[in-house]
């Protein structure tokens, strides 16, 4: 069975097609500049791989008829024919209140979707568009959402409410959604496998730490508490995002500095997080540079970043009564040792220690825990794309 899958954005869409069964994945890439400059990668397995600019792409449509064309091209092809596409996966960002689940998508979905739209704005109506653009070219393809959302629809009002006015929740439906769920279910899962144990007897700690961040609570399988929260822009300080801060700093710089609103949100997503503090990049890799040669603003974000995430760690372990894996996943979380290491330095009170030696490991499934440690810390390679591909099939399966 080989499912496509697509993550649409406003301008870009990545899509991979993979065997969810056997995990092969046949090809992936990305359009990049839709409706501007068209640029487009296709990496087949085994093949040549294409990186084309200036490819005809005014809209998602142009875009995924030029990815289905390299699919089934008769030299750098993976598939003989449309036909050999089953499904199609597409990542939703929000799915709101309505949705805890993945969903075969049909004309009631996608209004119930596209309700979510005013929640994630700058997502959902592109994830609208790459969805309508693939069931134009693939009318007979069954296809699925997988929402970011949906995994966390399980936390109880305690973990989800805001302490606003009731209405805000009740007529709005402002309260904490959490993202990152496709992530933290795979994980999850995942380490459930390497543990040897059933998932339904684990209190897990995820940390899914890359350019955005989120930490979730998953007790027996299920998510009990996140880090982000209405938006994305809650929680751990970011590459670029604030994460939290008080509410009142708003009104004060906006203030002083003459700011409107769209400014000052601007400054929280986009100039904020280890970039604001460092005032160097987003990019760990670079910080971890410049906090080697001495910068101490680069040291002081790296510093800040772990601490957050070390303060979830404990208050997570709070909320579950426990916890048995802590598991680091995404960029940083696969990638960086030294962001391990600092954020459960001083955790051996509670159990957790690492293994130096081991937690050198970048990039690949390891336990990276001390022999004497009593909580697993675990890193996991994420696979948001495998998930949905999963997802897709059990449901178009039945
Ligand atoms: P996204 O949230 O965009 O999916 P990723 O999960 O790919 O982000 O994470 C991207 C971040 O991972 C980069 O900004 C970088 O800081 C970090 N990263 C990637 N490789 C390494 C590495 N070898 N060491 C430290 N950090 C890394």
């Amino acid at each position: 069975m080989n499912i496509l899958v697509i993550n649409a954005g406003s301008s870009s869409l990545k899509y991979q097609l993979l065997n969810p069964e056997t995990q092969e994945v046949l090809a992936k890439g990305l359009c990049e500049r839709i409706g501007i400059d068209g640029k487009f990668t296709y990496k087949p397995t085994g093949k040549t791989v294409i990186k084309a600019a200036d490819v005809a792409m005014p809209t998602h449509n142009e875009a995924i008829q030029t990815v289905l064309n390299a699919l089934v091209d008769p030299e750098n092809g993976v598939i003989t024919s449309m036909k050999e596409i089953d499904a199609v996966g597409h990542r939703v960002v929000h799915g709101g209140e309505k949705f805890a689940a993945s969903v075969l998508i049909d004309d009631e979905v996608m209004a119930a979707i596209e309700e979510c739209n005013p929640l994630a704005p700058l997502h959902n109506p592109a994830n609208i568009i790459g969805i309508k653009a693939c069931q134009a070219l693939m009318p007979d393809v069954p296809m699925v959402a997988v929402f970011d959302t949906a995994f966390h629809q399980t936390m109880p009002a305690v973990a989800y409410t805001y302490a606003l006015p009731r209405e805000y929740y009740v007529n709005d439906k402002v309260r904490r959604y959490g993202f990152h769920g496709t992530s933290h279910k795979y994980v999850t899962s995942r380490a459930a496998e390497m543990l040897g144990k059933p998932l339904e007897e684990l209190k897990i700690i995820s940390c899914h730490l890359g350019n955005g961040s989120s930490v979730a609570a998953v007790k027996n399988g299920k998510s009990v508490d996140t880090s982000m929260g209405f938006t994305p822009l809650a929680g751990l300080p970011m590459g670029t995002r604030s994460g939290d801060i008080d509410a009142g700093i708003l009104e004060y710089l906006m203030h002083k500095h003459n700011m409107t609103i769209d400014e000052m949100l601007n400054v929280l997503n986009k100039k904020s997080g280890v970039e604001g503090i460092s005032g160097i990049s987003s990019d760990f890799r670079d910080l971890e540079d410049a906090s080697a040669e001495g910068d101490e603003n680069a040291t002081l974000a790296l510093e800040v970043f772990a601490y957050g995430v070390k303060k979830l760690i404990g208050a997570y372990a709070a909320a579950m009564g426990g916890v048995d894996a802590v598991i680091f996943t995404a960029g940083v979380g696969e990638n960086g040792p030294e962001t391990r290491e600092m954020a459960t330095r001083g955790l051996e009170f509670m159990g957790i220690k690492l293994d130096p030696e081991k937690n050198k490991v970048r990039g690949k499934d390891a336990d990276v825990s001390a022999e004497d440690a009593t909580v697993r810390t675990l890193v996991i390679a994420t696979n948001e794309e495998l998930m949905i591909a999963k997802d897709t099939a059990a449901i178009v399966n039945g």
